[in-house]
């Protein structure tokens, strides 16, 4: 393998660890689809998620502008998901610290930690196991400019996105893998209702 996996090492990867599952899924939105990931699944191996953490972290080398400020780089994710990335991404740059945000409840808004205190201008880059709806790098986002940080880039091991999800722009984003499920809006609209392929309902 690469220093970069490719895509499809990085698929394999899942399918190898079952991380990613092809069958009939139910989102807890209604949406149907006929791939699901759980990047958790995958970065529950050590060896798995250290390739995975080391192979964003190449990526995000390779932009000189953001080399150049690794040093001073607080590597920022939304719990839970994103810890292991975060970890793993600032151990191999070598960036200054790691934190995160979460909700103590799923109706609250994200928040940092009990004096967690964001400096002014503090350059932060975020990171997420996945980007699926872009609801939680959104917010994240926000939080931390709302804080004072420059936000300087994102990176994500699997970017999966729904129809409508954001697009940063300009911001430095960087993905290892694309995965491009089919989405049915509801059972009415699904292919695979419409066969009888037997449904599994997801969590998240
Ligand atoms: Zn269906």
């Amino acid at each position: 393998m690469e220093l970069i996996p490719t895509q499809q090492e990085v698929l394999d990867l899942f399918r190898s660890t079952g991380g990613l599952r092809t069958g009939h899924f139910e989102y807890p939105n209604g949406w149907h689809t006929d791939e699901y990931l759980q990047v958790a699944l995958t970065m529950r191996h050590y060896d798995a998620a250290k390739l995975l953490s080391v192979g964003l972290s190449r990526l995000v080398r390779r932009n000189s502008e953001l080399r150049a400020i690794i040093p001073e780089l607080s590597i920022v994710a939304p719990a839970t998901g994103g810890l292991p990335v975060a970890y793993g991404v600032c151990e191999a740059l070598r960036a200054r610290q790691v934190y995160w945000a979460e909700r103590l409840n799923c109706d609250e808004p994200m928040r940092l930690r009990q004096f967690l205190e964001v400096k002014k201008g503090e350059k932060v880059f975020l990171v997420d196991d996945i980007l699926r709806t872009g609801t939680k790098l959104v917010e994240l986002k926000q939080l931390m400019e709302e804080q004072g940080a420059e936000v300087v880039g994102m990176a994500v091991i699997v970017h999966q996105p729904v129809p409508g999800a954001p697009n940063f722009g300009t911001l430095p984003f960087y993905s290892l893998a694309e995965i491009d499920p089919k989405y049915y809006k509801d059972a009415k609209a699904c292919d695979l209702c419409a066969n009888g392929v037997p449904l599994e309902k997801t969590w998240v």
